[in-house]
């Protein structure tokens, strides 16, 4: 790509830019074909040059620039493909520029050197963590995307079935219930990289569609999960060259997070250590399980599959006492974020059962919703405790970015549309049909299904 174009009467410079990174080339008039060719040639046009590599005169080397000693003399150039004007400047941080226009032309928005750097962090980061886990023996395994609706406390988004009408696949909150149904066939140790979608009001840290790092794992005490995390987070933030404020992590109680910093996430950095980029892990620990909705009934707080601990099996059981019955329930938080979180769980179909009655759900929709997981649980499951985290989040820190579309490569925009595709769009009356569905509200505005 030219990255700029500098026309000094005779002598043209191109200052050419790829993966690899920048350097000069110099047409001057004497190689005819070449300078009749760049004289039409602009920033972001695709060329092929060859020529001399030379070193520069010594008045010309630029020790600030990439390959600042040398330049190309072009013999030859070749225009591969040329360039519209780009909508916006490429070389700037890109914090200038409106979202919609940014996300409408990413492709060329990736070409800036933030996006390069954070895109190709994140791909580096997800590296460390594979190997961090392979190393440790766990297996990689896929879930499906076409699935039952799980609990996570977001709504859903759901895919019509064209099979079996009127009937409804559920995309993944996250992975929850396969990855427990994986510690009952036998895998004790699973990771996946795995995508989650739910559809919910979007913020600068949260999208429709987030990434999670989502681990789980048998016969463990949720200090085994803990201080297995906790080692895999500073090993890679580590290695990443991060420093970080506090090891082993302290631990905080939610009753202590909520009496000191009055909420479940905080930040316990200085102003000095906010500056040089320090993190600030800290665990919360002993979550309450439920709490009252709105409507003055019982939900979970966090999962509803985790296990309360020990001493409170008997208040579950009994229905008593509910609002102060503590789990098996652990989140890490780094300088003001949730970056992750887990529990140990509940292998115990009967204690899972008198959960989802606590919960609100009968027989009928018990046996319905849930049936699947209550009876492979009777088939010998494991004890067993995980933990997911949001990579997002975690490249946030990494990056030292503020909102979460700087850390994906195609992030929906904050109305809730794709970037650069027309999505969601309205579906022809003719593939509806075939669904076996009508819409009641369209929104006119919509586009139109390609
Ligand atoms: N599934 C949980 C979540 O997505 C994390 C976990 O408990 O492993 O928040």
């Amino acid at each position: 790509w030219v990255d700029v174009r500098r026309d000094h009467g005779k002598l043209i410079f191109l200052d050419i830019r790829d993966e690899s990174g920048v350097v000069q080339v110099v047409v001057s008039p004497k190689s005819d074909a070449a300078y009749a060719t760049v004289q039409e040639v602009r920033p972001e046009w695709v060329v092929s040059v060859a020529g001399a590599v030379q070193e520069r005169p010594d008045n010309m080397k630029n020790p600030d620039a990439d390959n600042g000693d040398i330049e190309m003399s072009v013999e030859k150039i070749e225009v591969l493909n040329p360039s519209q004007t780009p909508p916006f400047p490429l070389d700037t941080e890109g914090s200038e520029i409106g979202e919609e226009v940014r996300l409408q032309y990413r492709y060329l928005d990736l070409r800036r050197k933030r996006m390069q750097r954070n895109i190709r962090l994140r791909s580096q980061f997800v590296q460390a963590i594979r190997a961090f886990l392979f190393e440790n023996n766990f297996v990689e395994i896929e879930t499906p995307l076409l699935t039952q609706a799980t609990p996570e406390g977001a709504r859903d988004f759901i895919v019509p079935s064209r099979l079996h009408q009127g009937s409804f696949f559920a995309l993944p909150q996250s992975p929850q219930q396969y990855k427990q149904l994986l510690m009952v066939g036998g895998f004790e140790k699973y990771f996946q990289i795995a995508r989650c979608l739910r559809d919910e009001d979007l913020r600068a840290d949260r999208a429709f569609e987030h990434t999670q790092i989502d681990m789980e794992m048998s016969f463990v005490s949720e200090e085994d999960v803990r201080s297995f995390d906790e080692a895999m987070i500073t090993t890679v933030y580590e290695a990443m060259g991060c420093t970080i404020k506090q090891k082993p992590f302290p631990i905080f109680s939610y009753a202590q997070a909520m009496e000191q910093f009055g909420a479940d996430k905080f930040d316990v950095r200085t102003q000095e250590e906010k500056e040089s980029g320090v993190l600030a892990f800290a665990w919360v620990v002993d979550f309450p399980f439920f709490e009252k909705n709105k409507q003055g009934e019982w939900t979970f707080t966090h999962n509803p599959f985790s296990l309360p601990k020990r001493e409170y099996l008997d208040d579950l059981n009994q229905r008593k006492n509910l609002q102060n019955i503590i789990s098996h329930q652990y989140d890490l938080v780094c300088n003001g974020y949730e970056i992750g979180s887990g529990s140990v769980r509940t292998h115990d179909p009967d204690i899972l059962k008198q959960v989802f009655t606590i919960l609100g759900y009968n027989e009928e929709q018990i046996q319905q919703e849930f049936q699947h997981i209550l009876t492979a649980f009777s088939f010998g499951a494991p004890p067993h405790g995980g933990i997911a985290h949001g990579i997002e989040r975690l490249l946030m820190l990494l990056a030292q970015e503020e909102y979460l579309r700087e850390v994906q490569a195609f992030p929906q925009t904050s109305s809730g549309k794709t970037s650069i595709m027309n999505a969601p769009s309205r579906l022809p009356d003719q593939q509806l049909q075939e669904l076996g569905i009508s819409a009641i509200k369209q929104d006119n505005n919509a586009p139109p299904s390609p």
